[in-house]
């Protein structure tokens, strides 16, 4: 019963502490105007897609070669993984100022990400993904469909919540070409099918939501025999794609990328601050004022930091309720 009070009051702290210290970092950053420009987001963030597998997708293919989607060559970080990826690619900032270098690592990060600040200015958020990426975020989205194994329905029920909601920023996450890039490698047929079934997928929910700006990246890529993690170019080269709504949109075209520049980027297209611990540059053309505050030192400790307070203080609260 007492380590039962105990777990419960250590998650209870942990939470609330955490949210406290998100909401005290958003209370600093200047929401310049509060007016919302009516564009909407959705990214989509394809597990695991190596840069060349965009050859074994036709629809993201076709759209690029006519010109109505931008693509850019793009390149992660070590670790090559997963949650540090999502961590760099929602919060901007490197895996040394955020702390994340493992994929096990299931604390929320302490860094305000792109949804938080999307919900601050009033907008709607929405997550089809994966359960690590609410594991990171646990107060970032207003509707959510989380999978822990499979992942087979995620576009259907991001159209259900697209169709009842409307969020201005979505995210859908699906883990499948991930999945077979570990089983079968990724030049294997298995990983090219599951790139064709995505890009189906694809094609489905741009004829249904036009009015939305899609951004298609990846979290990291895929040796030729499968697996990621260190530096293999494989692994460190992933594509960032826009297309769909690109109306009043100006981007700079051929520089050189990487996954930071992702949420800079997202930023000045909703017209969101950007946080001060945004390392990469904006690919959209606009004089959107960056955030000048100084970085909170050490936000990586920071988990830690609330872990242990949070554990003494459930265990003297507990000793406290049950003393005898
Ligand atoms: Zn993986």
């Amino acid at each position: 019963m007492k380590i039962l009070a105990q777990i419960f009051i250590f998650i209870f702290l942990f939470l609330t502490s955490y949210n406290m210290f998100l909401n005290f970092q958003l209370s600093k950053f200047t929401f310049i105007d509060n007016q919302k420009n009516n564009k909407k987001v959705c990214i989509i963030l394809i597990d695991g897609l190596r840069l060349d597998a965009i050859k074994y997708m036709p629809f993201i293919k076709k759209q690029i070669n006519e010109k109505k989607a931008l693509f850019y060559k793009s390149s992660c970080f070590i670790p090559s993984l997963s949650r540090p990826g999502y961590v760099r690619i929602f919060s901007g900032s490197s895996t040394k100022i955020n702390g994340v270098s493992k994929n096990f690592y299931p604390i929320p990060s302490t860094i305000p990400d792109i949804f938080l600040l999307s919900r601050k200015k009033g907008l709607k958020t929405a997550l089809c993904g994966y359960y690590w990426i609410y594991e990171l975020y646990p107060f970032s989205f207003n509707y959510k469909y989380i999978y822990f194994n499979d992942d087979s329905n995620i576009f259907t029920k991001a159209l259900n919540i697209i169709d009842k909601h409307k969020p201005d920023l979505i995210l859908i996450h699906p883990m499948k070409v991930d999945k077979a890039g570990h089983k079968y490698g990724g030049i294997s047929l298995n990983y090219k099918k599951a790139c064709i079934e995505i890009d189906n997928d694809i094609q489905k929910l741009y004829e249904k939501i036009k009015n939305y700006t899609i951004i298609i990246t990846s979290d990291h890529g895929h040796k030729d025999k499968g697996g990621h993690g260190d530096d293999n170019l494989k692994c460190l080269e992933i594509p960032i794609i826009f297309l769909g709504n690109l109306k009043d949109i100006k981007f700079y075209e051929k520089v050189s990328t990487t996954q930071l520049d992702i949420s800079p980027t997202i930023c000045d297209i909703l017209n969101l601050p950007k946080t001060p611990y945004m390392e990469g540059k904006s690919l959209v053309i606009c004089n959107n004022m960056t955030f000048q505050n100084k970085k909170f030192k050490n936000i990586n400790k920071v988990p830690v930091a609330l872990i242990l307070i949070s554990s003494y203080v459930s265990y003297l609260a507990t000793k406290i309720i049950f003393r005898k």
